[in-house]
C-alpha cells in the first residue's frame, strides 16, 4: 500500500495539544500532522538536542519543554509552558515510552527484571499517569480530551517481552479508569499503533539505551505478519489522533483503544493474509 498524501482538514483549527516524546518518531509525526491541521502544539520531551531541533524547526508554532515525564514537575512545567504561550490546553497525547526489545522472561536476570520493570513502567505508565494528573485541570476547564498512545502489545503478547507488554496492558486500565472518573468533562481514549521505524530504545537497566527498534526487527518481517502487508511510517498513524481530538468528530468516544495495526487481530491461523489470494 503506496503512503497517503495526508492534507490538512482543519478539524483541530484554534485548538491546542500537549503531546509527550514529540520528539521522534510517532511523536514528531503527530506534531507535524497536528501543526496542519491548524492545531498549536506544545512537547515534554526528555531529549534535549530533540528539544533544540523542535524550536529550530517550528518556531514559536510550537513550545517544547525539555524534562522526563517520570517527574510530576516536569509534567506542570510542560502543562504551565503551554497554557501560558497558547492560553488553554484542549488535548494531552501521552505518548513518551520505551520498548524492552523483546527481552523474555528466561533471557532476563532476576537484577534486570527488578530495575527493568522500575524503570519501564516508571516511563509508560506513571509518566501517562503525571502527565494525566498535570494537564487534568486544563482539560476539566476545556472540557477537552486524552489521547494514550497504546501497541499492538496492549493486546496481543510476542509484540514485546513481559515488561513492555505488561506496561501497554496496563495503559489499557488506565485509560479506562480516567474515562470513568473524568467523565463528562474529558474524553479518554487510546490508540494502539503496530511496528514501525522510530528512535524507539530499551531501558538502560537491561543495557538498551542505546538500542534502537530497528536494531531488533526488520521492514520484511513486520510488513510480513501483517495482514494489510505494508510497513507503516509514523504519519500512517497520526489519523485517529486527529479524529479522537477533534471536538466536531468525536462527542462520543470515551473509554475506547483504536487498533492502529493493519489488522492484526484478524490474522487469522492458516494464512497471514487471506486476501493475498485475490
Ligand atoms: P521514539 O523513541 O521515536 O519516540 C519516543 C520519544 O519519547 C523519544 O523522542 C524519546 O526521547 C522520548 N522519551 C523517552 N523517554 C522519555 C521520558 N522519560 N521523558 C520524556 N520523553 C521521553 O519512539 P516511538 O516508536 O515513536 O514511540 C512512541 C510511542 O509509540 C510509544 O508509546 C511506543 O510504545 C509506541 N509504539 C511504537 C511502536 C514502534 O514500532 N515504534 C509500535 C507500537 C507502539
Amino acid at each position: 500500500m503506496s503512503a497517503a498524501k495526508i492534507e490538512g482538514s482543519g478539524w483541530l483549527r484554534d485548538q491546542v495539544a500537549l503531546i509527550t516524546g514529540g520528539g521522534s518518531g510517532l511523536g514528531l509525526a503527530l506534531v507535524e500532522r497536528f501543526l496542519g491541521e491548524g492545531c498549536r502544539v506544545g512537547v515534554l520531551e526528555r531529549s534535549a538536542e530533540k528539544v533544540a531541533a523542535l524550536h529550530e524547526r517550528f518556531g514559536a508554532q510550537v513550545v517544547a519543554v525539555q524534562g522526563d515525564v517520570r517527574s510530576h514537575e516536569d509534567n506542570a512545567r510542560a502543562v504551565a509552558a503551554t497554557l501560558e504561550r497558547f492560553g488553554s490546553l484542549d488535548t494531552l497525547i501521552g505518548n513518551a515510552a520505551i520498548w524492552d526489545h523483546a527481552s523474555g522472561l528466561l533471557d532476563l536476570s532476576p537484577e534486570q527484571l527488578d530495575h527493568g520493570f522500575d524503570e519501564l513502567f516508571a516511563i509508560n505508565v506513571k509518566g501517562y499517569l503525571l502527565g494525566a494528573k498535570a494537564s487534568a485541570p486544563a482539560l476539566i476547564a476545556s472540557e477537552g480530551s486524552m489521547i494514550f498512545t497504546l501497541s499492538n502489545s496492549s493486546f496481543y503478547p510476542g509484540g514485546g517481552g513481559p515488561l513492555y507488554t505488561a506496561s501497554k496492558h496496563a495503559a489499557v486500565g488506565l485509560i479506562r479508569e480516567l474515562a470513568y472518573e473524568l467523565a463528562p468533562k474529558v474524553r479518554v481514549n487510546g490508540v494502539g499503533p503496530c511496528g514501525m521505524a522510530s528512535d524507539l530504545r530499551g531501558p538502560t537497566a537491561l543495557g538498551q539505551e542505546d538500542k534502537r527498534i530497528m536494531d531488533s526487527r526488520s521492514p520484511e518481517a513486520i510488513a510480513s505478519i501483517l495482514p494489510l502487508q505494508f510497513f507503516p511510517e509514523p504519519a500512517d498513524f497520526t489519523g485517529p489522533y486527529v479524529m479522537l481530538a477533534s471536538r466536531a468528530n468525536n462527542r462520543v468516544l470515551s473509554g475506547v483503544m483504536i487498533n492502529a495495526d493493519a489488522g492484526l487481530g484478524i490474522r487469522g491461523i492458516r494464512h497471514v493474509a487471506g486476501g493475498l489470494h485475490l
